[in-house]
């Protein structure tokens, strides 16, 4: 689960890192409020969207040459054009992709003077099973950039879980940044705090770009993202609190009423599996036998009439579903159990493409029975490739 960057620094500030003061707001009114209460004379007017690159972003609606998600104004009254012209209107970023995301709130901070910005993350590194702090001089700039270009300057600092945070972690994190002297505690005590935070609040991922250092001698976070382990957020109501469904996928909350694993693709094969494995080789075959799935989901070990009818709703909001192959496992559920779901969830939803089920396990030849008797034009298949093939020789009939 992704956050707000307001969201995220004032859960970062309780921890004792140091953040620009700032008011979120979800109005032009509520933004001119927030400029008045800080101490000015200079201000940052900053979309609130969940993706990165707001600064050199666009909005669709405004002229090409007009600025980006990220405003420096001079003013009150700059506040307040620039929330006018932000809120409601479609921000697109690098990490938005073309249709962009609505601007529903925005965060008036107080303006910086920067001297230099760093680069500072923190993710769980599956490899080492320990979390990795990714920093580099190179900061404000797209980091994959940096990764790419100049991967001499990103050191990566793992933290052992078993020790914990240890100043000579922090002697390294403030070394990788070239910071000596004051600069170099602070980045120490910056970074601590940030580990802190990150295992209090279950992160899986938290990058500060830029983490600056101000003309007078600071270092503050200026952006960041945080984002979450869905498995921890039953630990932290608070954060669950923080959730903006206006910024998620709706079929995706759709599905997690049902407890679906669904994700949306860009194919046209819609699938509904049981086990994530066998999700995922069925996306694998599709993506070998030359179409592309539409969507991951997982039905999981209950494939009852209800989940499946949920999850024929869901697939089928995608327009560009041509066809949907159904690959199911029936080990602790029956196959004539599933079977009976798929033909009642295919009755009620009036399925209208080309449907390819799959079923193995017990009693797969009842099921099999009962796909064949339904009326319906099921296509059974026998095995994995032999289910591929046949959805990807009916999707392309129809288109
Ligand atoms: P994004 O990464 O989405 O573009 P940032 O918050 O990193 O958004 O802002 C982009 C750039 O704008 C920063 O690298 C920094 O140079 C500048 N900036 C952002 N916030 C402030 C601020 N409060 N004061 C001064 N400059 C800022
Ligand atoms: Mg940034």
């Amino acid at each position: 689960m992704n956050i707000h960057e307001y969201q995220a620094k004032e859960l970062l500030a309780k921890f004792g890192v140091g953040i620009p003061a700032g008011i979120a707001a979800l109005t032009v009114e509520e933004a001119v409020a927030a400029a008045k209460q800080l101490p000015g004379p200079l201000y940052v007017v900053k979309a609130q969207i969940h993706a990165g690159g707001r600064g050199k972003g666009k909005f669709k609606e405004l002229p090409a040459d007009a600025k980006g998600g990220v405003r420096l104004a001079k003013s009150v009254e700059e506040v307040e054009s620039f929330a006018k012209e932000m809120l409601g209107n479609t921000l697109v970023t690098v990490q938005t992709g073309e249709a962009g995301k609505q601007v529903n709130r925005l965060y008036v901070t107080d303006g910086v003077d920067i001297a230099k910005e760093y680069y500072l993350s923190m993710v769980v590194d599956r490899g080492t099973g320990r979390v990795a702090m990714i920093v580099s001089t190179e900061g404000g700039m797209d980091i994959e950039e940096v990764a790419h270009s100049t991967p001499e300057k990103i050191a990566t600092i793992v933290v052992d879980p078993a020790q914990g945070f240890m100043p000579h972690h922090g002697r390294a994190v403030a070394a990788a940044l070239k910071l000596s002297g004051d600069l170099a505690k602070q980045a120490g005590t910056i970074a601590k705090q940030l580990f802190t935070a990150f295992n209090a609040l279950d992160c899986d991922m938290l990058e500060i770009n830029p983490l600056v250092e101000t003309k007078d001698g600071n270092l503050l976070v200026l952006d960041t993202k945080m984002s979450f382990d869905s498995n921890a957020l039953y630990r932290h109501p608070e954060v669950v609190a923080l959730r903006d469904e206006t910024e998620e996928d709706p079929a995706e909350i759709e599905a997690s009423k049902y407890d679906l694993a669904y994700i949306k693709l860009d194919g046209n094969i819609g699938c509904m599996v049981n086990g994530a494995g066998l999700a995922m080789a069925t996306m694998d075959i599709i993506k070998l036998n030359g179409e592309f799935p539409a969507n991951f989901l997982d039905v999981g070990g209950g494939a009852t009439t209800e989940k499946v009818t949920a999850a024929f709703k869901i697939i089928l909001r995608d327009p560009a579903v041509k066809g949907i192959l159904v690959n199911i496992f029936g080990g602790i559920m029956k196959c004539d159990i599933i079977a009976d779901g798929i033909v009642a969830a295919a009755k009620e939803v009036n399925l209208q493409v080309p449907l390819v089920v799959r079923l193995e396990g017990t009693n797969v030849q009842q099921g099999k029975d009962i796909l064949a008797n339904s009326g319906l034009p099921i296509v059974p298949a026998n095995d994995l490739g032999d289910a591929a093939q046949k959805i990807v020789a009916e999707v392309r009939k129809v288109s």
